[in-house]
């Protein structure tokens, strides 16, 4: 009886901690790696409505449909954008990174990793990279009321400040 008894727990708990080993090699199997970046980095930015060197990779245009167009911008340490604004605003989502932001008025603030930005319409504003750490974000910008206004180079001061 004792020797059954111990088989029956041996079946019980044997083969739980064996199901518990898999699923734990499961879950290390499914982990992404944390230092692969989530979308590839794109094109390098070319126009001059960027300070330093970032690069840009289009995930989504506007359409009649989807009226947001969303792209993956990553900029060096020390890159940025002009001032500009946006006529139906734009959220940035922080990938990766540290990097600045700010908007006309206020002060420059710092976004990481896991933050959100919500740019209000027409709101003059600039954002990039931290001096020493690169930044990625997600920009979604809405389209349907017209094309980003570029106005002037952030300068060393205003981006240092
Ligand atoms: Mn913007």
């Amino acid at each position: 009886m004792m020797k059954l008894k111990s088989i029956v727990l041996f079946f019980l708990f044997g083969t739980t901690a064996i199901s518990c080993q898999q699923s734990s090699v499961k879950d290390q199997a499914i982990q992404p790696n944390s230092h692969e970046p989530i979308f590839a980095k794109g094109e390098r930015i070319t126009n001059d409505n960027f300070t330093g060197t970032a690069w840009l990779n289009n995930l989504v245009s506007a359409d009649s449909v989807n009226q947001n167009a969303v792209g993956s911008v990553t900029f060096e340490p020390g890159a940025r954008t002009k001032w500009h604004s946006h006529p139906a605003g734009q959220i940035i989502l922080a990938l990766e990174g540290v990097g600045y932001y700010q908007e006309e008025g206020k002060n420059k603030v710092i976004i990481r990793k896991g933050e959100v930005v919500k740019c209000p319409i027409d709101v003059p504003h600039w954002h990039g990279a931290s001096a020493d750490t690169a930044f990625v974000q997600i920009a979604i910008t809405g389209r349907e009321k017209g094309e980003t206004v570029w106005l002037h180079e952030v300068t060393n001061e205003e981006y240092n400040q």
